[in-house]
Protein backbone atom coordinates (compact mmCIF):
# COMPACT_ATOMS: atom_id res chain seq x y z
CA UNK A 1 0.00 0.00 0.00
CA UNK A 2 2.77 2.30 0.59
CA UNK A 3 4.76 1.72 -2.31
CA UNK A 4 1.38 2.35 -4.36
CA UNK A 5 0.98 5.48 -2.99
CA UNK A 6 5.07 6.33 -3.28
CA UNK A 7 4.23 5.31 -6.66
CA UNK A 8 1.48 7.45 -7.22
CA UNK A 9 2.89 10.64 -5.86
CA UNK A 10 6.00 9.88 -8.02
CA UNK A 11 3.35 9.84 -11.48
CA UNK A 12 1.73 12.63 -9.84
CA UNK A 13 5.09 14.47 -9.61
CA UNK A 14 6.32 13.16 -13.11
CA UNK A 15 3.53 14.77 -14.13
CA UNK A 16 3.28 18.05 -12.32
CA UNK A 17 6.73 18.65 -13.50
CA UNK A 18 5.95 17.72 -17.17
CA UNK A 19 3.12 20.40 -17.52
CA UNK A 20 5.31 22.86 -15.84
CA UNK A 21 8.35 22.24 -18.09
CA UNK A 22 5.82 22.33 -20.81
CA UNK A 23 4.41 25.02 -19.24
CA UNK A 24 8.27 27.17 -19.67
CA UNK A 25 9.04 25.83 -23.46
CA UNK A 26 6.58 28.96 -24.33
CA UNK A 27 4.58 29.52 -27.17
CA UNK A 28 5.61 30.31 -30.53
CA UNK A 29 7.99 32.71 -31.12
CA UNK A 30 6.32 35.81 -33.19
CA UNK A 31 8.38 38.33 -34.77
CA UNK A 32 7.07 41.67 -36.88
CA UNK A 33 8.86 42.48 -40.01
CA UNK A 34 6.20 45.44 -41.20
CA UNK A 35 5.04 47.79 -40.79
CA UNK A 36 8.01 49.62 -39.04
CA UNK A 37 5.87 52.76 -38.08
CA UNK A 38 3.13 53.24 -40.33
CA UNK A 39 -0.43 51.71 -41.91
CA UNK A 40 -2.06 53.30 -45.31
CA UNK A 41 -4.45 53.01 -47.50
CA UNK A 42 -3.36 49.63 -48.04
CA UNK A 43 0.04 48.54 -45.97
CA UNK A 44 1.12 44.71 -45.84
CA UNK A 45 1.72 43.26 -42.20
CA UNK A 46 4.04 40.73 -42.27
CA UNK A 47 5.29 38.66 -39.40
CA UNK A 48 7.42 35.62 -38.72
CA UNK A 49 5.93 32.97 -36.48
CA UNK A 50 8.45 30.13 -34.99
CA UNK A 51 6.11 27.26 -35.66
CA UNK A 52 4.77 25.66 -38.72
CA UNK A 53 0.76 25.74 -40.05
CA UNK A 54 0.15 22.43 -38.55
CA UNK A 55 1.56 22.77 -34.91
CA UNK A 56 -0.52 25.74 -34.92
CA UNK A 57 -3.54 25.89 -32.78
CA UNK A 58 -4.34 29.45 -33.32
CA UNK A 59 -2.84 32.53 -34.99
CA UNK A 60 -4.45 35.91 -34.90
CA UNK A 61 -4.30 39.20 -36.19
CA UNK A 62 -6.24 42.24 -34.51
CA UNK A 63 -5.99 45.95 -35.33
CA UNK A 64 -6.84 47.86 -31.96
CA UNK A 65 -7.89 51.67 -32.60
CA UNK A 66 -9.77 53.86 -30.52
CA UNK A 67 -11.05 51.21 -27.94
CA UNK A 68 -12.59 48.92 -30.79
CA UNK A 69 -10.73 45.38 -31.96
CA UNK A 70 -10.90 44.99 -35.82
CA UNK A 71 -9.56 41.25 -36.59
CA UNK A 72 -7.93 41.74 -40.05
CA UNK A 73 -6.73 37.73 -40.27
CA UNK A 74 -7.23 34.26 -38.16
CA UNK A 75 -5.25 30.63 -39.08
CA UNK A 76 -7.37 29.10 -42.18
CA UNK A 77 -8.63 32.44 -43.53
CA UNK A 78 -7.95 33.30 -46.92
CA UNK A 79 -6.83 36.71 -48.12
CA UNK A 80 -3.23 36.11 -46.56
CA UNK A 81 0.04 35.03 -48.18
CA UNK A 82 1.18 32.22 -45.53
CA UNK A 83 4.40 30.53 -46.35
CA UNK A 84 5.70 27.69 -44.89
CA UNK A 85 10.33 29.19 -43.95
CA UNK A 86 11.91 25.68 -43.63
CA UNK A 87 10.44 23.37 -41.14
CA UNK A 88 10.23 25.37 -38.09
CA UNK A 89 8.98 28.64 -39.00
CA UNK A 90 6.17 30.46 -41.25
CA UNK A 91 5.80 33.71 -42.84
CA UNK A 92 2.18 35.57 -42.22
CA UNK A 93 1.56 38.12 -44.99
CA UNK A 94 -1.70 40.31 -44.55
CA UNK A 95 -2.91 43.65 -46.36
CA UNK A 96 -4.35 45.86 -44.15
CA UNK A 97 -5.91 49.19 -44.81
CA UNK A 98 -9.49 50.20 -45.72
CA UNK A 99 -10.23 47.54 -47.52
CA UNK A 100 -10.71 44.82 -44.83
CA UNK A 101 -11.12 47.73 -42.30
CA UNK A 102 -13.55 50.59 -43.35
CA UNK A 103 -13.64 52.29 -39.56
CA UNK A 104 -9.88 52.82 -39.54
CA UNK A 105 -8.89 56.04 -39.10
CA UNK A 106 -5.91 58.41 -39.01
CA UNK A 107 -3.74 58.58 -35.92
CA UNK A 108 -2.43 55.69 -33.41
CA UNK A 109 -3.55 52.23 -33.69
CA UNK A 110 -1.73 48.62 -32.64
CA UNK A 111 -1.64 45.81 -34.50
CA UNK A 112 -1.95 43.03 -32.43
CA UNK A 113 -0.58 39.25 -32.68
CA UNK A 114 -1.47 35.89 -30.55
CA UNK A 115 0.14 32.86 -31.63
CA UNK A 116 -0.83 29.37 -29.78
CA UNK A 117 0.02 25.73 -30.26
CA UNK A 118 -0.87 22.37 -28.10
CA UNK A 119 1.71 20.37 -25.92
CA UNK A 120 1.15 17.50 -23.82
CA UNK A 121 -0.82 16.08 -26.59
CA UNK A 122 -3.53 18.72 -26.84
CA UNK A 123 -3.85 18.91 -22.60
CA UNK A 124 -2.07 22.25 -22.24
CA UNK A 125 -2.14 25.18 -24.70
CA UNK A 126 0.87 27.65 -25.08
CA UNK A 127 0.10 31.16 -26.46
CA UNK A 128 2.20 33.92 -27.00
CA UNK A 129 1.37 37.61 -27.76
CA UNK A 130 3.30 40.18 -29.78
CA UNK A 131 1.72 43.70 -30.50
CA UNK A 132 3.54 46.90 -32.47
CA UNK A 133 2.06 50.43 -31.86
CA UNK A 134 1.42 52.27 -35.59
CA UNK A 135 0.34 55.30 -36.93
CA UNK A 136 -2.63 54.94 -39.44
CA UNK A 137 -1.89 57.69 -42.47
CA UNK A 138 -4.97 57.31 -45.04
CA UNK A 139 -4.72 60.77 -46.70
CA UNK A 140 -2.29 60.63 -49.74
CA UNK A 141 0.17 63.55 -49.47
CA UNK A 142 -0.30 66.70 -51.92
CA UNK A 143 2.02 67.28 -54.61
CA UNK A 144 2.01 70.27 -57.50
CA UNK A 145 4.10 71.88 -59.52
CA UNK A 146 4.74 75.75 -59.23
CA UNK A 147 7.68 76.38 -61.98
CA UNK A 148 7.35 76.85 -65.23
CA UNK A 149 9.00 76.31 -69.03
CA UNK A 150 11.07 73.26 -68.21
CA UNK A 151 13.92 72.24 -71.04
CA UNK A 152 15.55 69.20 -70.71
CA UNK A 153 18.48 68.92 -73.24
CA UNK A 154 19.36 64.75 -73.58
CA UNK A 155 22.20 63.70 -71.61
CA UNK A 156 21.96 66.79 -69.71
CA UNK A 157 19.77 68.69 -66.44
CA UNK A 158 17.03 70.46 -65.21
CA UNK A 159 15.49 72.04 -62.43
CA UNK A 160 11.60 71.73 -60.86
CA UNK A 161 9.98 74.11 -58.22
CA UNK A 162 7.42 72.43 -56.50
CA UNK A 163 4.46 72.52 -53.24
CA UNK A 164 4.55 69.12 -51.12
CA UNK A 165 3.08 68.61 -48.22
CA UNK A 166 2.76 66.85 -45.56
CA UNK A 167 6.15 68.04 -44.33
CA UNK A 168 7.93 64.42 -43.83
CA UNK A 169 7.15 63.17 -47.02
CA UNK A 170 9.74 61.48 -49.82
CA UNK A 171 9.22 63.65 -52.89
CA UNK A 172 11.28 64.86 -55.72
CA UNK A 173 11.16 64.04 -59.88
CA UNK A 174 11.17 60.53 -61.52
CA UNK A 175 12.58 60.12 -64.39
CA UNK A 176 11.49 56.30 -65.83
CA UNK A 177 13.10 55.06 -63.07
CA UNK A 178 15.51 56.74 -61.62
CA UNK A 179 14.57 59.40 -58.48
CA UNK A 180 16.25 62.57 -57.87
CA UNK A 181 14.97 63.84 -54.28
CA UNK A 182 13.58 67.55 -54.00
CA UNK A 183 14.95 69.62 -51.09
CA UNK A 184 13.23 72.73 -49.23
CA UNK A 185 13.40 75.45 -51.16
CA UNK A 186 13.81 77.56 -47.94
CA UNK A 187 17.67 76.44 -47.83
CA UNK A 188 18.20 77.27 -51.18
CA UNK A 189 20.42 79.90 -49.83
CA UNK A 190 20.51 82.28 -52.80
CA UNK A 191 21.28 85.47 -52.80
CA UNK A 192 18.23 88.30 -53.03
CA UNK A 193 15.58 85.23 -52.65
CA UNK A 194 13.86 84.44 -49.49
CA UNK A 195 11.21 81.53 -49.49
CA UNK A 196 9.07 81.33 -46.59
CA UNK A 197 6.73 78.51 -48.00
CA UNK A 198 8.21 75.27 -46.05
CA UNK A 199 6.02 73.25 -48.48
CA UNK A 200 8.00 74.26 -51.55
CA UNK A 201 11.07 72.08 -52.94
CA UNK A 202 13.52 72.12 -55.57
CA UNK A 203 14.22 69.17 -57.03
CA UNK A 204 17.61 68.59 -59.91
CA UNK A 205 17.21 65.91 -62.13
CA UNK A 206 18.48 64.58 -65.31
CA UNK A 207 17.83 62.80 -68.73
CA UNK A 208 20.81 59.74 -68.99
CA UNK A 209 22.13 60.38 -72.22
CA UNK A 210 21.23 56.50 -72.63
CA UNK A 211 17.58 56.80 -71.88
CA UNK A 212 14.84 57.41 -74.20
CA UNK A 213 13.87 60.60 -75.04
CA UNK A 214 9.90 59.94 -74.65
CA UNK A 215 10.90 58.42 -70.89
CA UNK A 216 8.17 59.85 -68.81
CA UNK A 217 9.12 62.47 -66.20
CA UNK A 218 6.86 63.24 -63.32
CA UNK A 219 6.91 64.81 -59.37
CA UNK A 220 6.42 62.12 -57.05
CA UNK A 221 5.31 61.88 -53.47
CA UNK A 222 5.30 59.17 -51.14
CA UNK A 223 5.44 58.60 -47.26
CA UNK A 224 6.03 56.23 -45.02
CA UNK A 225 2.52 54.14 -45.02
CA UNK A 226 2.96 54.10 -48.65
CA UNK A 227 0.64 56.86 -49.78
CA UNK A 228 1.54 58.10 -53.30
CA UNK A 229 1.07 60.79 -55.11
CA UNK A 230 1.89 61.98 -58.95
CA UNK A 231 1.99 65.49 -60.68
CA UNK A 232 2.60 66.23 -64.25
CA UNK A 233 3.98 69.09 -65.48
CA UNK A 234 4.87 70.11 -69.04
CA UNK A 235 8.33 70.06 -70.55
CA UNK A 236 10.37 69.66 -73.80
CA UNK A 237 12.93 67.13 -74.54
CA UNK A 238 16.27 68.25 -77.12
CA UNK A 239 17.38 65.51 -78.81
CA UNK A 240 21.48 65.94 -78.52
CA UNK A 241 23.70 64.59 -81.04
CA UNK A 242 26.32 62.54 -79.54
CA UNK A 243 29.75 62.22 -81.28
CA UNK A 244 31.02 59.05 -82.26
CA UNK A 245 35.01 58.45 -82.34
CA UNK A 246 38.07 55.89 -82.95
CA UNK A 247 40.36 55.62 -80.22
CA UNK A 248 43.67 53.45 -81.73
CA UNK A 249 44.83 51.53 -78.34
CA UNK A 250 48.89 51.42 -78.82
CA UNK A 251 51.16 48.76 -76.64
CA UNK A 252 53.50 52.01 -74.97
CA UNK A 253 49.95 52.94 -73.74
CA UNK A 254 48.52 49.57 -72.44
CA UNK A 255 52.11 48.89 -70.91
CA UNK A 256 51.70 52.21 -68.90
CA UNK A 257 48.07 52.13 -67.73
CA UNK A 258 47.30 48.89 -67.20
CA UNK A 259 50.01 48.04 -64.41
CA UNK A 260 49.33 51.59 -62.99
CA UNK A 261 45.68 51.33 -62.67
CA UNK A 262 45.71 47.33 -60.97
CA UNK A 263 48.32 48.24 -58.74
CA UNK A 264 45.60 51.08 -57.43
CA UNK A 265 42.58 48.89 -57.08
CA UNK A 266 41.52 45.72 -55.76
CA UNK A 267 38.12 45.84 -57.54
CA UNK A 268 38.87 43.82 -60.52
CA UNK A 269 41.73 41.04 -60.61
CA UNK A 270 42.35 40.33 -64.26
CA UNK A 271 44.70 38.12 -65.67
CA UNK A 272 45.94 37.33 -69.78
CA UNK A 273 47.84 40.04 -71.68
CA UNK A 274 47.56 43.59 -71.46
CA UNK A 275 44.65 43.57 -73.82
CA UNK A 276 42.62 41.01 -72.10
CA UNK A 277 43.50 43.40 -68.98
CA UNK A 278 42.55 46.55 -70.48
CA UNK A 279 39.35 45.47 -71.48
CA UNK A 280 38.12 44.08 -68.17
CA UNK A 281 39.32 47.74 -66.99
CA UNK A 282 37.65 49.63 -69.64
CA UNK A 283 34.38 47.68 -68.87
CA UNK A 284 34.33 45.96 -65.16
CA UNK A 285 36.43 49.08 -63.58
CA UNK A 286 34.35 51.75 -65.25
CA UNK A 287 31.38 50.37 -63.93
CA UNK A 288 32.23 50.33 -60.36
CA UNK A 289 33.99 53.42 -60.77
CA UNK A 290 30.63 55.58 -61.77
CA UNK A 291 28.69 53.38 -59.19
CA UNK A 292 31.16 54.19 -56.32
CA UNK A 293 31.32 57.90 -57.72
CA UNK A 294 27.66 57.94 -57.59
CA UNK A 295 27.36 56.95 -54.50
CA UNK A 296 28.21 60.15 -53.27
CA UNK A 297 25.19 61.63 -54.14
CA UNK A 298 23.78 60.44 -50.75
CA UNK A 299 26.50 62.79 -49.05
CA UNK A 300 24.93 66.13 -50.34
CA UNK A 301 24.24 69.01 -48.82
CA UNK A 302 20.51 69.44 -48.08
CA UNK A 303 20.72 73.87 -49.44
CA UNK A 304 22.74 75.07 -52.53
CA UNK A 305 26.23 75.32 -51.90
CA UNK A 306 27.10 77.87 -54.20
CA UNK A 307 25.47 80.99 -54.61
CA UNK A 308 23.85 80.86 -57.89
CA UNK A 309 27.03 82.26 -59.94
CA UNK A 310 27.88 79.79 -62.84
CA UNK A 311 30.16 77.18 -63.02
CA UNK A 312 34.02 77.95 -63.69
CA UNK A 313 33.70 76.50 -67.33
CA UNK A 314 37.83 76.21 -67.72
CA UNK A 315 38.14 78.35 -70.62
CA UNK A 316 41.37 78.70 -70.97
CA UNK A 317 41.68 75.38 -71.94
CA UNK A 318 41.67 72.77 -75.09
CA UNK A 319 38.39 70.72 -75.38
CA UNK A 320 39.52 67.30 -76.42
CA UNK A 321 36.56 65.25 -75.69
CA UNK A 322 32.89 66.63 -75.69
CA UNK A 323 30.10 64.53 -73.28
CA UNK A 324 28.67 61.53 -73.88
CA UNK A 325 31.69 60.58 -77.06
CA UNK A 326 30.41 57.19 -77.95
CA UNK A 327 34.09 55.45 -78.72
CA UNK A 328 34.96 52.45 -80.54
CA UNK A 329 38.42 51.37 -79.13
CA UNK A 330 41.14 49.89 -82.18
CA UNK A 331 43.75 47.15 -81.47
CA UNK A 332 46.12 46.01 -84.17
CA UNK A 333 43.51 47.41 -86.54
CA UNK A 334 40.58 45.41 -85.20
CA UNK A 335 37.72 46.80 -83.21
CA UNK A 336 38.03 45.41 -80.03
CA UNK A 337 35.80 47.30 -77.36
CA UNK A 338 33.28 50.23 -77.53
CA UNK A 339 32.60 52.50 -73.91
CA UNK A 340 30.52 56.06 -73.63
CA UNK A 341 32.83 59.15 -72.41
CA UNK A 342 30.88 60.85 -69.83
CA UNK A 343 32.85 64.02 -69.24
CA UNK A 344 34.68 66.53 -70.99
CA UNK A 345 38.66 65.82 -71.80
CA UNK A 346 40.04 69.32 -70.96
CA UNK A 347 43.89 69.87 -71.66
CA UNK A 348 46.51 73.02 -71.59
CA UNK A 349 49.74 72.42 -70.19
CA UNK A 350 51.36 69.28 -67.71
CA UNK A 351 50.65 70.07 -64.15
CA UNK A 352 48.00 73.02 -64.32
CA UNK A 353 46.32 74.09 -61.52
CA UNK A 354 42.92 72.84 -61.19
CA UNK A 355 40.36 74.97 -59.59
CA UNK A 356 36.85 74.33 -58.03
CA UNK A 357 33.85 75.09 -60.31
CA UNK A 358 32.05 76.16 -57.82
CA UNK A 359 31.60 76.75 -53.99
CA UNK A 360 30.96 73.74 -52.06
CA UNK A 361 32.39 70.59 -49.64
CA UNK A 362 35.15 67.72 -50.59
CA UNK A 363 33.24 64.41 -50.35
CA UNK A 364 35.99 62.16 -52.05
CA UNK A 365 39.55 63.12 -52.84
CA UNK A 366 41.52 59.68 -53.28
CA UNK A 367 42.78 57.73 -56.35
CA UNK A 368 39.66 55.67 -58.45
CA UNK A 369 40.88 53.44 -60.93
CA UNK A 370 40.32 54.73 -64.38
CA UNK A 371 39.47 58.04 -63.46
CA UNK A 372 43.30 58.07 -61.34
CA UNK A 373 43.97 60.69 -58.71
CA UNK A 374 40.27 61.89 -58.26
CA UNK A 375 38.13 64.86 -56.50
CA UNK A 376 34.44 64.90 -56.18
CA UNK A 377 32.89 68.33 -54.80
CA UNK A 378 29.27 68.72 -53.25
CA UNK A 379 27.73 72.03 -54.08
CA UNK A 380 24.21 70.77 -52.74
CA UNK A 381 21.13 69.51 -52.99
CA UNK A 382 22.29 66.41 -55.13
CA UNK A 383 24.59 68.55 -57.65
CA UNK A 384 28.47 67.44 -57.42
CA UNK A 385 31.32 68.50 -59.37
CA UNK A 386 34.00 65.47 -60.61
CA UNK A 387 37.94 65.81 -61.19
CA UNK A 388 40.04 63.36 -62.62
CA UNK A 389 43.30 62.43 -63.71
CA UNK A 390 45.25 65.13 -61.13
CA UNK A 391 48.78 64.24 -60.48
CA UNK A 392 48.25 65.93 -57.10
CA UNK A 393 45.33 66.99 -54.90
CA UNK A 394 45.64 69.58 -52.70
CA UNK A 395 42.60 69.32 -50.37
CA UNK A 396 40.74 66.74 -48.42
CA UNK A 397 37.19 65.37 -47.38
CA UNK A 398 35.37 67.53 -45.69
CA UNK A 399 36.89 70.80 -46.87
CA UNK A 400 34.84 73.67 -48.03
CA UNK A 401 36.27 75.26 -50.91
CA UNK A 402 35.45 78.53 -53.00
CA UNK A 403 34.77 79.26 -56.72
CA UNK A 404 37.82 78.97 -58.40
CA UNK A 405 39.93 77.68 -55.44
CA UNK A 406 42.77 75.53 -56.24
CA UNK A 407 42.23 71.61 -55.65
CA UNK A 408 45.40 69.89 -57.30
CA UNK A 409 47.56 69.74 -60.28
CA UNK A 410 46.43 68.09 -63.75
CA UNK A 411 47.88 64.85 -64.98
CA UNK A 412 47.57 61.85 -66.34
CA UNK A 413 46.47 59.08 -63.68
CA UNK A 414 44.28 56.74 -64.32
CA UNK A 415 43.02 55.84 -67.66
CA UNK A 416 44.53 58.84 -69.39
CA UNK A 417 47.03 59.22 -72.86
CA UNK A 418 48.16 62.46 -72.17
CA UNK A 419 47.61 65.24 -69.07
CA UNK A 420 44.37 66.15 -69.08
CA UNK A 421 41.89 67.63 -66.69
CA UNK A 422 38.64 64.84 -67.05
CA UNK A 423 35.65 66.82 -65.90
CA UNK A 424 31.75 66.34 -65.17
CA UNK A 425 28.80 67.55 -63.54
CA UNK A 426 26.71 64.61 -61.46
CA UNK A 427 23.07 65.47 -60.28
CA UNK A 428 22.19 62.83 -57.93
CA UNK A 429 25.23 60.03 -58.69
CA UNK A 430 23.84 60.47 -62.74
CA UNK A 431 26.86 62.09 -65.12
CA UNK A 432 25.09 64.98 -67.07
CA UNK A 433 26.56 67.42 -69.34
CA UNK A 434 28.68 70.20 -67.98
CA UNK A 435 28.64 72.61 -70.55
CA UNK A 436 24.66 73.29 -69.44
CA UNK A 437 26.67 75.07 -65.90
CA UNK A 438 29.00 76.88 -67.82
CA UNK A 439 26.41 79.01 -69.64
CA UNK A 440 24.97 81.94 -67.34
CA UNK A 441 22.12 81.97 -69.37
CA UNK A 442 21.14 78.40 -68.63
CA UNK A 443 22.06 78.07 -64.77
CA UNK A 444 19.23 81.97 -64.99
CA UNK A 445 16.99 80.87 -67.01
CA UNK A 446 17.04 76.74 -65.49
CA UNK A 447 17.08 77.38 -61.91
CA UNK A 448 17.61 81.32 -60.53
CA UNK A 449 14.55 82.23 -62.55
CA UNK A 450 12.30 79.23 -60.86
CA UNK A 451 13.51 79.55 -57.24
CA UNK A 452 13.22 83.56 -57.91
CA UNK A 453 9.32 83.54 -58.92
CA UNK A 454 8.71 80.76 -56.31
CA UNK A 455 9.32 83.18 -53.45
CA UNK A 456 7.98 85.79 -55.23
CA UNK A 457 4.52 83.81 -55.98
CA UNK A 458 4.60 83.48 -52.27
CA UNK A 459 4.90 86.68 -50.49
CA UNK A 460 2.22 88.72 -52.96
ZN1 LIG B 1 37.89 61.80 -70.00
Amino acid sequence: MRYLLALLLVIALALGGTWFVAGRMGGPPIEFKQPEKFIGASTPVEVLIGAPVPQLKELRIVVEQNGKSFPVYALGDAGAEVKEEGAEMVRVTRTVGRDNVPELKSGSARILVTASRPVLYGLRTLATTASRDVQVRLERPRVSVVSTHHFVNHGGAEAVVYRVTPDDVRSGVVVGDIEYLGYPATSAGLPDVTIADPALRIAFFALRYDQDLNTPIRVFARDEAGNSARADFDYRVFPKPFKKSRIELEDKLLDRVVPAILEGTRDVNPTGDNLQKFLVINGELRRKNNEKIASFASQTAPSILWNGAVFHPFTNTGVQSAFADHRTYIYKGKEVDQQVHLGFDLASYAGTPIVASNRGRVVFAEELGIYGNTLIIDHGMGVQSLYAHLSSIDVKPGDTVEKVQQLGRSGMTGMAGGDHLHFTMLVHGQMVNPVEWWDAHWIEDRILRKVREAGAAKTQ
